[in-house]
């Protein structure tokens, strides 16, 4: 095992949905190949006449699906995961023969639909999800470029190499380790995950904090475009958006107790929704999973007027969850199934609304315990390759059971809890382990196998 040196920021992406693999990867390629084609002098960039997209793996077989071309040519027109707008690849109606013009610098390239090639043919690549991004001129090639979208958003190339990054001020692998760290130091959660992210980073505490407010508000922003979006989600299910109506149920309802469940699940429901159109999300871990977290923030912020200061706190708290899963076990549904995405997204936000609540690490970590163990088995199993059904509802699930973990944790004396967060970790990776291929993201098992 290796020391946990990830960035909350690597964690938590802003992007567009539905896929960080198949999209927030690709645009990140795409918008590196504008910047380089920026970069090269200008005699040259006055030599380019055509761009072209070759698409290998799993982006050639369901990117079009999955919005690839889209978030790729938005990258080339100088769009970034982080500042596109919500609603930007609505806009871009990419047919085959749609004509564009890309920049080289100030020269003009022309774009065709027909540029971005799906079946690139002859496979020789160490990544599934490759992507190479020619520039070409009069006389041959310009600049040519390998990406390998390799995950959860992270973006790698040929020739690439793990970027210079600061040691952890606390170092540790697993949660035995990190409480450990805060018992010895006498720190909080957040206080020791704020200390490491600046050794790792190099960033400031204003700067964490503005970034993780940003966070925040797009979660939140997630969130009310979805509750206020009615009709139909694309792709070829033809499933119906359905949180504006939960929204507007929940106002009506009288019961206090039922009235922050159906709002709690139009949330859930709105966010994910929003990832399934393809518009701008948080990966909270995942962007199948970009649901869970925010309908808990919002819960937090609207129902219980919780200030943002304790919600930025809560947040950091529950990334060392991620952290913890992703080093020791996965947060793709491609390595351990849907437990690995909803899963875990449901044990940080668990750990979230205790932290936010006031309740100890004690309960914060029985609380992630518990909403992880109750995902534990479940498949990764999109019909159709969509990331719509089940995934919309898993995520008000996911969002219901972090509350209730919550509350059962809270109400438990912790010599009550036999099985620690390292325990369910390691249990989620050993069943993801044992998964058939078939429930691992492929399409052919499970909901997507019957319907
Ligand atoms: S079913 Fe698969 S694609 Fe859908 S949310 Fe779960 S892990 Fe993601």
């Amino acid at each position: 095992m290796t020391v946990i040196t990830t960035s909350v920021f690597e964690l938590l992406k802003i992007g567009p949905g539905p896929s960080s693999s198949h999209t927030i990867g690709p645009m990140k390629a795409g918008f590196d190949f504008f910047r380089l084609m920026a970069e090269l002098p200008a005699e040259i960039q006055a030599t380019a006449a055509g761009i072209q997209v070759f698409l290998y793996g799993s982006l050639a077989a369901t990117g079009k699906g999955h919005g690839t071309d889209r978030a790729i040519l938005a990258g080339l027109m100088g769009k970034s995961p982080e500042d596109c707008p919500p609603d930007f690849l609505d806009g871009l109606a990419l047919e085959r023969n749609t004509a564009f013009t890309l920049k080289a610098g100030a020269q003009p390239v022309p774009f065709r639909g027909t540029d971005i090639l799906f079946d690139a043919g002859c496979f020789d690549f160490p990544f599934s999800n490759t992507m190479v991004i020619r520039l070409s001129g009069r006389d041959g090639v310009i600049l040519e470029k390998e990406y390998y979208s390799v995950g959860g958003g992270f973006l790698q190339w040929k020739g690439w190499q793990e970027s210079e990054r600061g040691t952890p001020r606390y170092p540790y692998e697993n949660a035995e380790q990190l409480w450990k760290q805060m018992k010895k130091h006498r720190l909080k959660l957040d206080e020791l995950m704020l200390a490491n992210e600046k050794a790792i980073t190099g960033l400031n505490e204003a700067e964490i904090n503005r970034r993780l407010d940003r966070i925040i508000a797009v979660m939140e922003e997630s969130v009310q475009r979805g509750v206020h979006t009615e009709g139909f989600l694309p792709g070829p299910i033809g499933l119906h958006r359905k949180a504006a109506l939960l929204y507007q149920r929940a106002k009506g309802l009288a019961q206090n107790a039922e009235r922050l469940l159906v709002y709690l699940c139009a949330y859930a429901f709105a966010a994910a929704e929003e990832n399934a159109a393809g518009h701008i999300v948080v990966t909270a871990p995942t962007c199948g999973s970009a649901g869970v977290i925010p309908a808990i923030v919002s819960l937090l912020r609207h129902h219980y007027k919780l200030p943002l200061e304790t919600i930025r706190s809560a947040l950091l708290a529950s990334v060392a969850v991620g952290f913890i899963a992703k080093q020791n076990a996965s947060i793709s549904g491609a390595e351990v199934g849907c437990q690995g995405e909803i899963g875990v997204a449901s044990s940080m936000a668990a750990a979230l609304v205790a932290f936010a609540s006031g309740s100890g690490v004690q309960i914060a970590e029985n609380a992630a315990e518990t909403a992880l163990e109750h995902h534990l088995g479940m498949t990764c199993d999109p019909v159709k390759g969509y990331v719509q059904i089940p995934c919309i509802e898993r995520n008000a699930m996911g969002a219901v059971k972090a509350y209730t973990a919550w509350l059962i944790a809270r109400e438990g004396l912790p010599v009550w809890h036999i099985v620690g967060l390292d325990k369910a970790v390691e249990a989620m990776n050993l069943t993801g382990r044992d998964m058939k291929v078939e429930y691992r993201e492929t399409s052919q098992g499970g909901l997507a196998r019957c319907c």
